[in-house]
């Protein structure tokens, strides 16, 4: 075949098959989370609490303080309104 036909061929069933519903894939990636240094339960979101100005664990009252923000990791446009390095 021609090789400008074959690409024209190809090209005309990529577009038929974005028509046709196939399955989303599903992918993993590695995600960061939290874990109590007392209890050695992961910190989920809204499960702590202050009180007189020390942070807590809700779940076992541990005391905790979180890492140090990587500032790198955050895109420059929410740094400011975050209190960062421009
Ligand atoms: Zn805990």
């Amino acid at each position: 075949m021609n090789p400008l036909i074959q690409r024209l061929t190809e090209s005309d069933a990529l577009r038929t098959d974005k028509n046709t519903p196939l399955p989303i894939l599903v992918e993993q990636r590695p995600v960061d989370y939290y874990v109590c240094p007392h209890c050695k339960q992961e910190i989920f979101e809204k499960h702590t609490f202050v009180e007189e100005g020390v942070e807590r664990h809700a779940e076992c009252k541990g005391a905790i303080k979180w890492p140090p923000t990587d500032w790198s990791k955050i895109d420059p446009q929410w740094r400011k309104l975050l209190g960062g390095p421009a």
